[in-house]
Formats: structure tokens, C-alpha cells, sequence
């Protein structure tokens, strides 16, 4: 049973690995309809394994290249990219930049390297081969010296709780589940499809995920949270009415912009938080 109040309240959340940062969202949360997640880290576990490897240059040096930029990111991709590549030597990289949404431009061993999308390629003007495009599944394609070079494939697992996540929050007030992701809409659909989410964009960079969700907050009598892990979701979760991060996997400037932190990394704690602010406004009331 809760304890009396919304200290209590805060208490209880607590208890279950969910932290309120004031009791106002613990009232606010009762009200919730619409919930808008991330998909790579909130409904996925965020934690990609190398597959396969397809270059057209040598491939050691196509390795090399590829995680010497990728061991400057703290991206769930970079990760992967890095832990295959194991204790190795690799070139230092110089003049990292990060292009959100996309990947990856630095300078290894006085070549220009390019790590990510599709999108980045067709940034820089860069040929590529058209059957990249049709791959079902997460690939990361690097360009050296200006030339299409090959891709990286790579997997992510969708999370235990995830579907079991998303029933929930319909069973608790919840009226529309939104799923924004920055990755391939081919994959977008395919996790919508075995979640039951019936709203989803794909292929969104950073600001499109603003727009989308400044248009879903335009109707009035939404009370509109957004989840995610953080990385390059901070504008999204500061302009929610409820910003919810993960804490676990998450990024510290996520934690710091977030109202509600998930620590367990479980996305069905949602609506473990919406029945928490439940019981303690009838206590309360
Ligand atoms: P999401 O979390 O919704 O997938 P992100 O904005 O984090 O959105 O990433 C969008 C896409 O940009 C990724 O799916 C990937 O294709 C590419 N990307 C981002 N960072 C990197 C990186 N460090 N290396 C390779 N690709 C990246
Ligand atoms: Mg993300």
C-alpha cells in the first residue's frame, strides 16, 4: 500500500526505481493521454552487435578507420563499433564532429573518414551503392577520401518489458503511444508492428522530432509525455509536459533536463509511474 501524500508518493515511486523531480508531476502524470517515446534505448535495449562487414577497400584498414572515429562518440553505435574492434591499436582521430542525426566526419591518418546513414552520404555528395538503401536492418556506411567505402551491419534487441510496456499504458488512460526515431523507417515499422504502436515516424533528425512533437502538444487537451534515453533527445524532453528519461543507459544531460527518471531502464515503470500518481492523489484528495 502508499503511504499517505505526494511524499509518500515520491517515496513509493522511488521505491520501484522511478524518480519524480516534484510532486507536481506525480499529479500531472494522473492526466497523461499521450505518450511519445524514442525507439533506440527506450523500447530497444539500445546495445547493437557488429553482424556483418562489407567493404570494397581493405578491410583491417576499413576497420581502422571506422572505430578510430567511432571511439570519439558516445553514440549506442559507436559502442558497438568500438567493443568489435576489442583491444586493437587504432589511429588517433582528429577533428571529430558529430552531425546529428546522421554520424560521424573526422580525419584518420590525413584521410577524411565519414561514419553513418545513408542521409550523411547524400550530405557530402557522395555515390553510393543503391542496394544499401533496400537493407532491412541498422547499417552504418563509411566514406573515405570522398568515396563510398562499405558498411557495417548491425542489430539491436527489442526489450523484454517493451510490449508488455505499451498494453499497459492503453490500461491506464493512455489514448495514443507515438514512437519518433531518428533510425530507418523500414526498421521504425517493423518494431511498431510487433510493439502494437500505431503512430510512427522514421528517419527524423533532431529538429524534426521538435516539430513533430510541438505539433502533436498544438492540440490542446493532450497531456503529453516523451521518453527517451536521452542521446540527442534533449530539446524533445524539455518542451514535453512530462519529460521522462532512462536513467541507466541515459545521458547525463538528459537525467539533468528530465521531470521523471526510469532508472531500471524498463519503459513499462511508465505506467507503474502513472498508477503511483493515481494512488496518491486519492489519498491526497
Ligand atoms: P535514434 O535514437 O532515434 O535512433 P539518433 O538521432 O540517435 O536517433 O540517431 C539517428 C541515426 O543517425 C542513427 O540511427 C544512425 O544511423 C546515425 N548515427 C548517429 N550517430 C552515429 C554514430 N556515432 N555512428 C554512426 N551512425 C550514427
Ligand atoms: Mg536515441
Amino acid at each position: 500500500s502508499i503511504p499517505l501524500g505526494y511524499f509518500g508518493g515520491i517515496g513509493a515511486a522511488s521505491a520501484h526505481g522511478i524518480l519524480f523531480k516534484g510532486s507536481n508531476f506525480l499529479d500531472l502524470i494522473t492526466k497523461l493521454n499521450t505518450v511519445v517515446m524514442d525507439k533506440t534505448g527506450t523500447l530497444t535495449k539500445g546495445v547493437f552487435k557488429v553482424q556483418k562487414i562489407e567493404s570494397n577497400v581493405d578491410e583491417k584498414e576499413f576497420l581502422n578507420f571506422l572505430t578510430a572515429v567511432e571511439a570519439k562518440s558516445t553514440h549506442p553505435i559507436a559502442k558497438a563499433i568500438v567493443d568489435y574492434a576489442g583491444e586493437k591499436e587504432i589511429h588517433p582521430a582528429e577533428n571529430i564532429e558529430e552531425i546529428a542525426g546522421m554520424g560521424l566526419e573526422g580525419t584518420v591518418n590525413g584521410k577524411e573518414i565519414l561514419a553513418g546513414n545513408v542521409k550523411l552520404l547524400q550530405k557530402f555528395n557522395i555515390d553510393y551503392d543503391a542496394k544499401i538503401v533496400d537493407i532491412e536492418e541498422s547499417i552504418v556506411v563509411v566514406a573515405v577520401d570522398g568515396k563510398y567505402a562499405g558498411y557495417v551491419l548491425i542489430a539491436d534487441e527489442i526489450k523484454e518489458d517493451a510490449a508488455e510496456a505499451i498494453k499497459l499504458l492503453h490500461t491506464n488512460g493512455v489514448k495514443q503511444v507515438v514512437m519518433l526515431s531518428g533510425d530507418k523507417s523500414s526498421i521504425v515499422r517493423k518494431v511498431a508492428g510487433v510493439l502494437g504502436i500505431d503512430t510512427f515516424y522514421g528517419d527524423l533528425l533532431p529538429e524534426e522530432k521538435v516539430a513533430k512533437l510541438e505539433e502533436i502538444k498544438k492540440d490542446k487537451t493532450r497531456v503529453v509525455a516523451f521518453v527517451g534515453d536521452g542521446i540527442n533527445d534533449t530539446p524533445v524532453l524539455a518542451i514535453s509536459d512530462i519529460g521522462m528519461a532512462m536513467g541507466a543507459m541515459g545521458s547525463d544531460a538528459a537525467i539533468e533536463t528530465a521531470d521523471v527518471v526510469i532508472q531500471t531502464d524498463q519503459p513499462s515503470k511508465i505506467a507503474t509511474a502513472i498508477r503511483i500518481g493515481k494512488a496518491t492523489r486519492n489519498v491526497v484528495i
